[in-house]
């Protein structure tokens, strides 16, 4: 079995990883912290966990094998080392810190420590990108030339919290979604980003200087060139995904969610096909790929080293839309 320490009692545990680890055969979530005592009590017994705690120490002195961090973003950092030095497995929320530097410190220790480090991006995790990949790396496109992604969407009323109120938080929607299509579009690609050009605004619902929207245009090393769209704001765009390529295009829609929705359409000089893709729940497999990890068997589906791409990623576009000018992106790794 594997027991599961929660460090924040966040709305995304809520909403989706508790019943993930549960799904998993032997996954048990053992404790919760939160850093109010009682908030930890009500999210405990609302969510049938045994133990509540309010602090790290007593959370990573419990009897757990690995923590899944989903607190506020300036809190990753501190809590994945002490996590780490403790011996427990991190899967940690996107972003994984405040800067690529940091994020660097966890892999390293990670390392150091023998412990899996995963990035709990779920979108990997989806049929249709995995659909995507598939079809790219086995030629249906011929050679990826361009790429959109559109993930603007409305920051529902319930969460309009942190994210547009608190930059020390990592709030504004590069750190919360523009880390989300950098990571996607080298999974669904293949390829690495090299280089950002960035807009970002503040169209109203975003305070404290933060951004609520942003467009990117990136360049990949193997010269392909991509588009995305990250917002808070837009109630009615809906998402979607496409890949061009000398001998076809692939255009999916509605698949920048949490669901396994959408679909994939492939259109070649052939005619349109509708790609067929498993509608398994993202972060289960999320989850079990994680568990496999622990037991030596692959990485997680997003690593510590995919983490820190994404967020180098998006600390390049925030540095292009303050400065003007493009940035080169380098993960350091
Ligand atoms: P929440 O705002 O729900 O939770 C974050 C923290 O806020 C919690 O740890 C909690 O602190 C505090 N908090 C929560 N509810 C309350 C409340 N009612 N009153 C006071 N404080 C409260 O964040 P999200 O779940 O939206 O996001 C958490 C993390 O997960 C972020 O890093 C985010 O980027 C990531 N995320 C990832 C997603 C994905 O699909 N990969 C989707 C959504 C979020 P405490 O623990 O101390 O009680």
């Amino acid at each position: 079995s594997v027991k599961w320490g929660l460090i924040g009692a966040s709305t995304i545990a809520r909403q989706f990883m508790i019943n993930a680890i549960r799904a998993q055969e032997g996954g048990e979530i053992a404790a919760v912290m939160s850093s109010n005592p009682e908030r930890a009590t009500a999210y405990a017994g609302e969510n049938g966990i045994p133990l509540a705690v309010s602090s790290l120490d007593a959370l990573l002195n419990s009897d757990i094998d690995a923590v899944y961090i989903s607190t506020t973003n300036e809190l990753h950092l501190e809590q994945a080392l002490a996590a780490i030095e403790a011996g427990k497995h991190v899967l940690c929320e996107k972003p994984l810190a405040l800067t690529s530097a940091d994020a660097r410190k966890m892999v390293s220790a990670a390392r150091a420590a023998g412990i899996v480090l995963g990035t709990n991006h779920h979108l990997r995790n989806a049929g249709a990108h995995r659909a995507m990949r598939d079809a790219i790396a086995t030629g249906r496109i011929g050679k990826p030339i361009a790429a959109r992604v559109f993930h603007a969407v409305y920051l529902p009323e319930t969460l309009q919290g942190w994210r547009i109120t608190k930059p020390e938080a990592g709030g504004g929607v590069v750190l919360d979604i523009t880390v989300h299509d950098a990571d996607t579009l080298r999974f669904v690609l293949s390829d690495d980003p090299v280089e950002v050009s960035a807009f970002t605004q503040s169209a109203g619902m975003a305070g404290g200087g933060l951004e609520d929207g942003a467009m990117c245009i990136w360049r990949f090393k193997s010269g392909l060139i991509a588009q995305s769209h990250e917002g808070f704001t837009t109630k009615f765009a809906g998402t979607g995904f496409e890949v061009h390529g000398s001998e076809g295009s692939l255009i999916a829609s509605d698949v920048m969610t949490q669901k396994p929705d959408g679909s994939v359409l492939l259109r070649t000089a052939k005619g349109e096909e509708q790609l067929s893709f498993d509608r398994e729940n993202l972060y289960v497999r999320s989850v079990r790929q994680f568990h496999a990890a622990i037991l030596g068997k692959g990485e997680p589906a997003a690593t510590g080293e995919d983490g820190v791409w994404s967020l180098a990623s998006a600390e390049a576009a925030l540095l292009s839309a303050s400065s003007g000018k493009a940035i080169k992106i380098d993960p350091k790794l």
